[in-house]
């Protein structure tokens, strides 16, 4: 699975991409992220990406000459092309295993005021929100996408997690609630926040009953 993103600020990617399991995966080859500067696809030598919107209003609007180009270059066989917009059909976990079939995604991160629309219209494959609210770029956007699908690939996370969570496929599996020590925890005098006690009790059937109570899919 190839990630690649493109952007107009790809610095933010660089320490995410070092950490935890993502981290883990790009070293194991199991998945690759590459991101592209979209400044690499400009001809002006202010490298251009922006420009004022027809019709007047306030802000700017990323330019669709310099993605298409990105695009052009980057775009494998076995592809999607995902532009981020809070105007786009809503990232759930059962579009993470749709997407998860695709030998590369390839993600546009939109800035500004947004994206000329023909690049909804001419070259991106889905419009892609991750929720009703607006963020100031596609950038927190694609890591998202990048993790809800990384963690589908095989070796990324651990085995039986991921076997748990294919059993439900379209819907996705949520786990029941965890605890650790201490088994209270007094954050002050006379309150004391204790561990449920099926769950110290050390009988087998009451923690297993316990959990499976708690544990559901994501489609409630
Ligand atoms: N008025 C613009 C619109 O309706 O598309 C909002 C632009 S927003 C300030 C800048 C960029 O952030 C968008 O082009 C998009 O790439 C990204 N973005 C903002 N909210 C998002 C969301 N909920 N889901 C996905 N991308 C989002």
């Amino acid at each position: 699975m190839r990630f690649d993103i493109i952007t107009i600020f790809p610095d933010i990617f660089e320490s995410y991409l070092k950490e935890g399991l993502i981290a883990r995966g790009l070293k194991k080859k199991l998945i690759q992220v590459k991101v592209h500067d979209l400044r690499k696809w400009t001809k002006d030598k202010h490298k251009t990406v922006d420009d004022r919107p027809f019709g007047g209003g306030l802000g700017m609007v990323m330019k669709v000459d310099p993605i298409f180009r990105a695009v052009k270059a980057i775009k494998k066989k076995k592809s999607k092309v995902i532009l981020f917009t809070p105007r786009g059909e809503k990232f759930e976990q059962k579009t993470a295993f749709k997407l998860k079939k695709y030998d590369q995604l390839v993600f546009i991160c939109g800035r500004y005021e947004g994206v000329d629309e023909r690049v909804a219209e001419k070259i991106a494959d889905l419009k892609m929100s991750i929720g009703d609210y607006v963020l100031m770029g596609g950038e927190v956007p694609s890591l998202v996408v990048v993790e809800a699908v990384s963690r589908l690939v095989p070796g990324v996370i651990a085995k039986e997690q991921l076997l748990k969570e294919r059993t439900t496929k379209t819907k996705g599996y949520l786990e029941y609630p965890q605890y650790t020590r201490p088994e209270v925890f007094s954050p002050r005098k006379g309150t004391n926040w204790r561990v449920p006690k099926d769950l110290i009790s050390g009988d087998h059937e009451k923690i297993k009953k316990w959990r499976e109570k708690r544990e559901r899919t994501i489609e409630k």
